[in-house]
């Protein structure tokens, strides 16, 4: 519900609206108008009134004061005619002689003083009419002074008049003098009455002349009432039209506009007024607000409609691709609720449990439908049993798990329960018999060798890695044998990568068949093993397995038909408390192996501190030979190679030579497979075919140099582009070059390897075989690739001079070279016996060796070629 409240924050009911003062000011303006026409026309009407009243009191009273005066007059006349008669009479008593004349005349007196009593009396009221004190009591003396005339001395005069006669004169006397303040008791009342009458006539002329005024006045003030009545009336229709009627116009018209929903100019600036306009103008504000949050409340409802409206779509239109998803989707699904009972499962699930539709109905419980697959022979009880349990574990505990179950047909189903609507579950079946084959391929590929099936180097340090961290702060009972076969790279080279991978694997075996079931043997390199050794409880128990692992190589292999021997050296080492890692772990192993390699080989040896010195060194080796490679500072020597017939230098063999600072010479058979090992030879080579190209450059023009050129320059260098760089840069002539091979090239027999000699023969490049005969010696690389020459060993020549069967096999060779168009040279001439020997049996071949001359300087050269002109050495 909505609060009642005004903008400004006040809030009022109908019980709260203020007194109707909007009522008592219309009613005040209209009794003030009323009050004006009223007021004026009861002044008016009285003012007429007044005017008729005192024209009729002033003619009444006119009259009345007429009649009186009239009437007064005559009894003043009647009471001075009774007085003069009372003195008549008084005086015919006062004359009389007798006392019956006497007593006739007072009669008389006596009747005539009642007389003049009884009008004086009435003259009295008469005057009491006038309502004049002054007149009245001037009267009331006439009263008085008539009654005093006679009455008081009646009786004595009548008692008189019976005893002396002569008393009529002092009665008369008296009566004169008494009847004279009558007379002027009378004349007193005539002025007074002659001066009422004059100020009634002045009364009665101020009467008329105020009827007159009133009834001017009268026609003023109704013309008066009638302007202010009109006044009022225009001022009270302006004000009620300012005040009511114009605030009310607005207010209806602002209702207008809000039916017209016209929101915008519908606020009313009237709310300051006290009455109720303001009420009324409040009432419409809250009025407005009411419908202006109801539009803004129907907006977001229309909003919200709009947006239920179209999520209503987005569901209807998800339910559908759900449902297409459902039946689509590659998962099996099953949704249950907290009965068990089936909610949803879609086709892929049914094909999966090999169930029937109507197995599967909605609302069936799990069992039933578990059963069903069960009858259908896909699932096993057992299989039954887990997913119900998983799923009443699920029911009490829901926490996302999974499981795998094998099917009665070897199929291997993923089951993964997920929370459900409404506490329900939601199982998502997979069969994943493919994925999990080669997931454990993958896993099989990851983490072992495939050519052993050991572990592999990866899994090795890793297990390493958690070995080290669950005995961290214990002395650690674990070993690390770091094995190395001896002479395995000669049988890879001579024998070939075959033979080579079948040694590996009668190796691992061999290593296999020693260790026990909780050491763990991992190949983790060419011919390199690793076995982490536990539990080991003395040193005995690693000293024991060493020996064994030598043991277990004293045998040979036997490798397509041949016997093999190889050997192991080992390294062994044992983690320090809390401060190996895998890393000086390694290092460490490694470092006693290299001792045990180069204390003879097929030998074990413990690590310890002083190994590392060694290691060090020959890291130390590896920085300083960087530095020389850098600095050009190697020398390149030169070896003559002469033709066996006429002794005439042909070519000279380049031969790197290395000074060390402060170690001196190091012979090449040490520098260069240390080169190989530590992956320099690249760059020494690149700069030993530089300088022997030089060198050739200034030589006589058909004397070649041969430049021995490693297996890993093949592989790893850029062996073609240096020579043609070398060759473009000194304009050399690719014939005067001649590059020297040993077989071992050729074993690795890659297309890499393949398509550089090709390169090399194609750009006119000369090719030799190096040491033919030191090792494998196969013919058929004769056969197989174009050499321009073969270099025949020179353990071969040492041989040949003392054994007949091996000068046949020289001579063999020499003639089969020959055959195919091969040169040929003889290494290793250091004797004449030696050269008569070649002379003898290989006239044509070129002849190498100390007897001519050892590797020189090249500046040593000159001389050499210069000797008797001829080029001949010694
Ligand atoms: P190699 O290619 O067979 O070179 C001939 C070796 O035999 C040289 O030894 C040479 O001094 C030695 N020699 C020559 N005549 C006789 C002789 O009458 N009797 C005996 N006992 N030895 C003789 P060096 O200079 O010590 O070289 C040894 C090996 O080092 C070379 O054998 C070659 O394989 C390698 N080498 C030398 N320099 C280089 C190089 O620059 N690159 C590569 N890749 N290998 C090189
Ligand atoms: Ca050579
Ligand atoms: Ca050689």
């Amino acid at each position: 519900m909505r609060h009642f409240a005004s903008k400004s924050g006040s809030s009022f009911s109908s019980s709260s609206f203020p007194p109707s003062s909007l009522f008592f000011s219309a009613a005040l303006v209209f009794s003030l108008i009323a009050a004006i026409s009223v007021l004026g026309a009861i002044y008016t009407l009285s003012q007429i009134s007044t005017e008729d009243a005192v024209a009729a009191a002033t003619l009444k009273y006119e009259r009345n004061i007429r009649d009186l005066t009239t009437k007064l007059n005559l009894s003043q006349r009647s009471i001075a005619v009774e007085a003069s008669s009372i003195r008549s009479s008084l005086a015919e008593f006062a004359l009389a002689r007798d006392a019956g004349q006497k007593a006739i005349a007072l009669a008389d007196v006596a009747q005539r003083r009642s007389k003049l009593n009884s009008e004086a009396k009435s003259a009295k009221e008469i005057s009491e009419g006038f309502k004049d004190i002054e007149l009245t009591n001037a009267f009331s003396q006439i009263e008085v002074l008539a009654a005093a005339l006679w009455s008081d001395d009646a009786e004595a005069a009548r008692q008189e008049a019976d005893e002396t006669f002569p008393t009529g004169e002092k009665l008369l006397k008296d009566y004169d003098s008494r009847a004279a303040e009558l007379m002027s008791g009378i004349e007193k009342a005539n002025i007074r009455l002659a001066t009422i009458v004059e100020i009634q006539d002045q009364y009665i002329s101020h009467a008329a002349w105020k009827i007159d005024w009133a009834r001017a006045n009268a026609i003023t003030n109704t013309q008066l009432v009638t302007f202010w009545t009109v006044v009022a009336c225009f001022l009270g229709v302006a004000a009620v039209s300012v005040r009511i009627t114009n605030p009310l116009v607005e207010i209806t018209r602002a209702l207008k506009r809000l039916t017209l929903r016209d929101l915008n100019r519908s606020f009313l600036d009237l709310e300051s007024r006290s009455d109720e306009i303001g009420d009324l103008a409040r009432a419409y504000n809250e009025f407005r607000d009411i419908i202006l949050d109801h539009v803004e409340a129907q907006k977001k409802l229309s909003e919200q409609q709009a947006l239920l409206e179209s999520d209503q779509r987005q569901i209807a239109l998800l339910a559908a691709r759900f449902d297409v998803a459902l039946s689509a989707m590659p998962l099996g699904l099953l949704m249950l609720n907290r009965d068990r009972r089936i909610l949803v499962l879609n086709w892929k699930a049914r094909e999966l449990l090999e169930i029937n539709e109507c197995s599967s109905q909605p609302d069936r419980d799990l069992r039933e439908m578990l059963n069903c697959s069960s009858n259908a022979g896909c699932l096993g009880f057992e299989g039954v049993d887990q997913v119900e349990k998983a799923v009443d574990q699920f029911l009490t505990l829901p926490k996302e798990t999974s499981f795998h179950i094998k099917t009665q047909q070897e199929r291997l189903l993923e089951f993964s329960l997920h929370a459900g609507a409404n506490d329900g579950i939601l199982i998502l079946l997979e069969d994943i018999s493919v994925r999990h084959k080669a997931e454990t391929e993958i896993h099989q590929l990851a983490w072992f060798d495939p050519l052993t099936g050991l572990p592999n180097r990866r899994l090795m340090f890793r297990v390493i890695d958690e070995a080290l961290a669950q005995n961290a702060g214990l002395r650690s009972p674990l070993a690390l044998l770091y094995i190395d076969l001896d002479h395995f790279k000669e049988v890879n080279d001579t024998q070939g990568h075959s033979a080579g991978d079948e040694l590996l694997r009668g190796a691992a075996e061999r290593l296999r068949s020693v260790v026990r079931a909780s050491d763990m043997v991992a190949r983790i390199g060419g011919d390199e093993f690793v076995i982490l050794q536990r539990d080991v409880c003395r040193m005995s128990d690693i000293e024991t397995l060493a020996r064994r692992i030598i043991d277990a190589f004293e045998n040979p292999f036997e490798i397509g038909g041949q016997e093999v021997r190889v050997g192991a050296s080992i390294g062994v080492a044992k983690p320090a408390r809390n401060k190996s890692t895998r890393e000086t772990l390694m290092r460490e192993a490694d470092t006693a192996l290299y001792r045990a390699k180069a204390d003879g080989r097929n030998a074990w040896r413990f690590f310890r501190p002083s190994m590392h010195a060694a290691a060090v060194a020959r890291r130390n080796l590896e920085f300083d030979l960087r530095d020389a490679i850098r600095a050009k500072s190697l020398d390149v020597y030169f070896q003559p190679i002469l033709r066996a017939d006429n002794q005439e230098i042909s070519a000279c063999e380049a031969l790197t030579r290395w000074r060390h600072p402060t170690r001196g010479p190091i012979p090449p058979a040490e520098f260069i497979p240390f080169a190989e090992e530590v992956g320099l030879i690249s760059a020494l080579g690149a700069q030993t075919l530089e300088d022997a190209c030089r060198a050739c450059a200034s030589w006589p023009g058909d004397i070649r140099v041969a430049v021995n050129v490693s297996p890993s320059q093949f592989e790893k260098g850029d062996l073609i582009g240096d020579v043609e760089k070398v060759l473009a840069d000194l304009d050399l002539s690719p014939s005067r070059l001649e590059i020297e091979i040993t077989e071992s090239v050729l074993i690795g027999d890659t297309e890499r390897t393949k398509r550089s000699l090709q390169q090399l023969r194609s750009l006119g490049v000369g090719v030799a075989l190096d040491d033919f005969g030191a090792g494998y010696s196969s013919l058929s690389y004769l056969h197989h690739f174009p050499f321009d020459r073969v270099k025949i060993d020179r353990s071969f020549l040492s041989e040949a001079s003392g054994s007949a069967r091996a000068r046949s096999l020289l001579r063999g060779i020499v003639r089969l070279a020959a055959d195919l168009g091969i040169g040929v040279v003889v290494e290793g001439v250091e004797t004449t016996q030696h050269f008569q020997l070649v002379r003898e049996e290989c006239p044509s071949a070129e002849v190498q060796g100390f007897l001519f001359s050892p590797p020189v300087p090249a500046r040593s050269l000159g001389e050499l070629f210069c000797r008797d002109g001829r080029r001949k050495v010694a």
